[in-house]
C-alpha cells in the first residue's frame, strides 16, 4: 500500500543568556563539570527560582519572528519525572499557556504551522562510561525555548528544509548559537503514516525519534522510519506509540521506551513562580527591535540589486551568506548577478563540502571574490581560469589578483596580439573562412576555437570572436 508521511518537529533552542533561566549561574560552554551550579539549579529544598528577564525577552523575540501571538499571562508548570540529570525531579516548563501560539514558518510557498513556543529549563548531561555514569549539572537550568510544529511536514526533505529555514530565521535574531553539535539547537521528530487517499486529518499512530545530532540525521532517520512503519503496516501490524533512538552509525532507529502521556507527568502550576502579565507595550517594544528577517531581506535584495527571486532566497537563507554578499557589493559594485552566481555556485558547494554554516566561514573573504569577479568582468581571465584561480586561492589563502600576477595567467585581450594570431588561423583554415562567408555562422565558432587553441586557451573568447568577424567581413568587402 502507499502511504503519506505525517511529520511534526520539536526543536529546542538554547537561549544565549549570560545566566541560567531561574538562577544566577553562568552558562558558558565548556567549563569544568559541575563548576557552574548553585543550590537553586541543583534543586536544594527551600531555594526559590527567579525568572531571568532576558530569557523572557528572547523568547518573545523568537515567538514574534515566527508570527506567534504572545500569551498575555505568563505561567510556569512543573513537569514531574525522575531522571539522574534532573536533580529537582521535575522540570519547570510551560504547559497549557505557552509563551507563543499559532505562528508559522514559510518554506517555499508552503506554510508550516507552529503550534506553540514555550520556555523551559534544560536538564544536565550524563556521561556514560563502562560500568558507571557521571553527571554534569552545568547545563541544568539553562534557558530553552521549545518550538513545536503542527504535523504539517510530509517528507524527510521537507523536514530538512524546515529546519534550515528555521535556523536561518533564528540566526538573524541573535538569541542563540544555533549550533547542533554543541547542542544549542536540538531536534526531536514525530512521524506517522496515513494511507494515500485518506482524509488529511486522519492521523495514524506516531513514533517520536530522539538523539538526532545533525540535519542530515533528521532526514535519514525519517526516511528509515517511513520504510519501517510501512513494512509493519503492510504486514498487518500496528505501530506502537513509542520513543525511538536514532543510531547514526548503524543507520536505524531502536525502541527506547513506550510513549509517556501528558498525565504521566502530573503537570501542576509552579507554586514558586507567581503568574504575571506581559503588557502589550512590552510586546510591541520587542517587536520594534526585530531585525530584518530573511523574507524581508530577500525582498530588499531584489529591489536594491535587481536579483532574481531565486538568487535572493538562496542568499538570505543564511545570515552569514547574505552579509557576505552585501559586503561584496559595498566593497565594489560589481555585477550583482555574477556575484550571486559565484556565491550560490562555487562558494556554496565548497561551504557544503567543508560542512560550514555559511560561505562566510570559507578562507576566501568578500574582498577576494570582488577581485575575482572584477578580473572576469574586465576580461583579464576567462570563467574557466577563474574556477582554477578560486581553487588555488582557497588552498593557499592568496588573493586572486596576486595568483594571476605571479603565474602570468591573465587572458590575452591585446587586439594587436590577437589580430596576428587570427590572420594565421584564417590562412590555415580557408574552408572555414569560406563557409562563414556563405552564411554558415557556426564556422565562426570553429575559428574562435582554433584561435583559443593557438594561444593555449589564453585568448579572450569575446575579443577573439570580434576580431575574427571583423577580419572576415573586411575581406568580404575587399574581395
Ligand atoms: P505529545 O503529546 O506526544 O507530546 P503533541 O500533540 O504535543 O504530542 O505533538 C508533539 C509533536 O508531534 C508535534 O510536533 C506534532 O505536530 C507531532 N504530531 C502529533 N501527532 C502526530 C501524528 N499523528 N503524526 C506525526 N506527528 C504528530
Ligand atoms: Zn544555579
Ligand atoms: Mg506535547
Amino acid at each position: 500500500m502507499s502511504y503519506i508521511p505525517v511529520i511534526g518537529l520539536e526543536t529546542h533552542l538554547q537561549l544565549k543568556t549570560v545566566s541560567k533561566i531561574f538562577c544566577g549561574c553562568s552558562t558558558t560552554f565548556g567549563a569544568p563539570p559541575n563548576s557552574q551550579v548553585c543550590p537553586v539549579c541543583l534543586g536544594f529544598p527551600g531555594t526559590l527560582p527567579v525568572l531571568n528577564r532576558q530569557a523572557l525577552t528572547f523568547g518573545i523575540r523568537v515567538a514574534l519572528a515566527l508570527g506567534c501571538g504572545i500569551q498575555p499571562r505568563i505561567v510556569f508548570h512543573r513537569k514531574n519525572y525522575f531522571y539522574p540529570d534532573l536533580p529537582k525531579d521535575f522540570q519547570i516548563s510551560q504547559y497549557d499557556l505557552p509563551l507563543g501560539t499559532d505562528g508559522f514558518v514559510e518554506i517555499g510557498k508552503r506554510r508550516i504551522r507552529i503550534g506553540r513556543a514555550h520556555l523551559e529549563e534544560d536538564a544536565g548531561k550524563l556521561l556514560h562510561s563502562a560500568g558507571y555514569s557521571l553527571v554534569d549539572f552545568n547545563r541544568t537550568g539553562v534557558a530553552l525555548l521549545e518550538i513545536v510544529t503542527e504535523p504539517d511536514l510530509t517528507s524527510p526533505e521537507e523536514a530538512h528544509l524546515y529546519l534550515k529555514t528555521l535556523r536561518g530565521i533564528l540566526e538573524y535574531l541573535e538569541v542563540s548559537d544555533c549550533d547542533m553539535e554543541k547542542g544549542s539547537l536540538r531536534c526531536d521528530t514525530n512521524i506517522s503514516l496515513r494511507p494515500a487517499g485518506s482524509a488529511a486529518d486522519s492521523l495514524g499512530t506516531k513514533v517520536e525519534i530522539k538523539n538526532l545530532n545533525s540535519f542530515k540525521a533528521v532526514a535519514r532517520s525519517l526516511a528509515y522510519e517511513i520504510q519501517r512503519q510501512a513494512q509493519v503496516l503492510d504486514e498487518g501490524g500496528k505501530i506502537q506509540q513509542e520513543t525511538r533512538l536514532w543510531d547514526d552509525a548503524a543507520g536505524r532507529t531502536e525502541p527506547m521506551r513506550s510513549k509517556e502521556y501528558a498525565h504521566d507527568y502530573r503537570y501542576f502550576p509552579e507554586p514558586d513562580l507567581v503568574p504575571f502579565a506581559v503588557s502589550p507595550e512590552e510586546v510591541e517594544k520587542v517587536r520594534g527591535n526585530l531585525p530584518e528577517l530573511p523574507p524581508q531581506r530577500a525582498r530588499r535584495l531584489i529591489e536594491q540589486y535587481g536579483l532574481s527571486e531565486m538568487d535572493a532566497r538562496t542568499l538570505t537563507a543564511s545570515k552569514g551568506t547574505a552579509d557576505y554578499f552585501e559586503s561584496c557589493m559595498k566593497a565594489a559594485p560589481a555585477s550583482a548577478k555574477t556575484l550571486a552566481n559565484w556565491i550560490a555556485g562555487e562558494l556554496s558547494s565548497q561551504t557544503n563540502a567543508r560542512n560550514l554554516e555559511s560561505v562566510a566561514g570559507l578562507p576566501f573573504p568578500p574582498g577576494h571574490l570582488v577581485e575575482l569577479v572584477g578580473l572576469i568582468e574586465s576580461g583579464k581571465i576567462s570563467g574557466k581560469m577563474a574556477k582554477e584561480i578560486f581553487a588555488e586561492a582557497l588552498s593557499s589563502g592568496q588573493s586572486p589578483g596576486s595568483i594571476v600576477y605571479s603565474k602570468g595567467l591573465s587572458q590575452v585581450t591585446d587586439p594587436s596580439v590577437l589580430q596576428t594570431a587570427a590572420q594565421e588561423v584564417l590562412k590555415e583554415h580557408p574552408q572555414a573562412a569560406a563557409d562563414y562567408r556563405t552564411g554558415k555562422g557556426q564556422a565562426l565558432m570553429f575559428l574562435v576555437g582554433q584561435l583559443m587553441r593557438r594561444t593555449q586557451g589564453a585568448a579572450s573568447p569575446a575579443i577573439s570572436q570580434e576580431i575574427l568577424r571583423k577580419l572576415l567581413n573586411d575581406k568580404e568587402k575587399r574581395g
